[in-house]
């Protein structure tokens, strides 16, 4: 999302006459674009903004400022705190940083961090910044009004509003002409877009919007993130079953596995509720490849609480999983009412423990894809060689291969689609040849 954000101020100050560079030595102002979701991700940030100070002693017309989430939840305070810092622009202010900027140049400090309820950057054309000139997200929608106990998101970005989708269309085809091949639709829960147009034309919500980018060209791929395993309707998966493009893999986020933990987190589920959505996604999509998202260490959870967890991760062997420790968030329903009672040591234990059962079951999950044959979307050289290439199947996952087949054939080209057979895995990683 902050990816999606960033290429959205990039276009912003593009119009305004500012130039990309690569290196911060060069640069008149650097921006930093932050995540407040933990409390690790933020004190990453403090460390780049003070690491910046060396440079502004050497550079003194280079002004440092925060966009984003942090910017949004900590405001003026961040610059009483971080006093290298000129300015902070909160995630529905991105429009203002021109005026912003020319303040900062003129020697001033400055803080825009109101939030909006119809913001979305419809008309604004992202510049794409380190773009393979392949895959490209778009930002379908905005903010987030779940209010998840513990989550920070629904301060830091607002109410959920819903962009346009004839100029979601019009990104994507837009991106299809240009060469890209897969675009990812993003949103904090994607399953409820919902714009309402005039009155006697049908709204359009989700599985119709994915179907009309969908409807572009076969060769371009459809994927989306998040899920909210609240919304997942069956007219969904209904609508990807019928378009081959549409990537077979669900980001469905479980947060815990145990049905008093989640009314605590108040995500509106039951734990029978989820695993009927992936009965759901199974019954519809049985090749679709299922990841989440998980909390280890909420407030009050028991070693009870914690097993049911790890039973959740062993029936449903997702293919993977970002896992994550409890960070109590300032604001936030959990912070004021639920205590942060499981100690940092046990936590990271609990962790620990999912991320081991996880990487066994990834492995497992691996192990049964030799063998078989899949259409990769070719992305770029593997990180290790030169000769190898490395793209994405359906299922997203990732799958590294000879730049030329051993039969001889044509070499594979980064933007084109090849079909590549699974000889050998790692936990992460399918290794693989082509076959086509
Ligand atoms: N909108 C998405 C999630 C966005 S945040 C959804 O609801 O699925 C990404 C992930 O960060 C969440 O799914 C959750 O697992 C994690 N997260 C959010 N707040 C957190 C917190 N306070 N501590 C630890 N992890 C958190
Ligand atoms: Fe946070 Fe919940 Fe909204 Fe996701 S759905 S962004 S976890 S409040």
């Amino acid at each position: 999302m902050n990816f999606a954000d960033s290429e959205v101020v990039a276009a912003i100050l593009g119009e305004a006459g500012y130039g990309l560079c690569t290196e911060p030595s060069e640069a008149d102002f650097v921006l930093i674009n932050t995540c407040a979701i933990r409390d690790n991700a933020e004190q990453r940030v403090r460390h780049r903004v003070r690491e910046l100070r060396a440079l502004q002693a050497r550079r003194p017309q280079l002004r440092v400022g925060i966009l984003g989430c942090m910017a949004e939840r900590l405001q003026s305070r961040l610059m009483a705190e971080e006093d290298n810092l000129s300015f902070v622009c909160g995630p529905d202010a991105y429009r203002r940083l021109p005026a912003l900027l020319h303040q900062v140049r003129e020697g001033m400090k400055s803080a825009e961090v109101e939030l909006s309820t119809t913001e979305t950057y419809a008309d604004i054309e992202p510049v794409r910044m380190d773009s393979n000139g392949i895959t490209a997200y778009i930002s379908i929608m905005r903010g987030c009004q779940n209010y998840c106990s513990y989550c920070v998101v629904p301060y830091t970005r607002g109410r959920e509003r819903s962009r346009d989708p004839q100029t979601i269309v019009n990104e994507a085809r837009t991106l299809f002409g240009k060469g890209y091949r897969e675009v990812t639709l993003l949103g904090q829960n994607v399953n409820s877009y919902q714009w309402s147009v005039a009155s006697g034309q049908c709204p359009v919500g989700f599985p119709e919007l994915m179907e009309r980018v969908a409807e572009i060209d076969p060769r371009l791929r459809v994927r989306f993130a998040t899920s909210h395993p609240k919304d997942l309707s069956d007219r969904l998966l209904e609508v990807m079953a019928r378009h081959g493009n549409i990537c077979r893999c669900i980001h469905l986020p479980v947060q815990s596995g145990s049905n008093r933990m989640l009314q605590l987190m108040n995500r509106k589920y039951t734990v029978e509720w989820y695993l009927d959505r992936v009965e759901a996604i199974r019954r519809y999509l049985p090749d679709c490849s299922i990841t989440t998202d998980v909390i280890a260490g909420f407030s009050g959870e028991t070693l009870e609480d914690h097993q049911a967890t790890l039973d959740l991760f062993r029936r449903v062997r997702y293919d993977y999983a970002f896992m994550f420790k409890y960070s109590e968030r300032e604001g936030t329903y959990a912070s004021r009412h639920l205590p942060d009672d499981i100690a940092d040591e046990e936590k990271t234990r609990r962790l620990n423990e999912i991320i081991a059962l996880q990487g066994q079951i990834a492995l497992e999950n691996n192990r049964k894809e030799v063998g078989r044959e899949y259409e990769v979307l070719v992305e770029g050289e593997s990180h290790r060689s030169k000769e190898r290439l490395f793209g994405r199947n359906s299922q997203n996952k990732v799958l590294v291969f000879d730049r030329v087949p051993s039969t001889g054939g044509a070499a594979a080209e980064p933007g084109t689609y090849r079909r590549v057979r699974v000889a050998d895995c790692t936990a992460a990683t399918l290794l693989g040849e082509l076959s086509d």
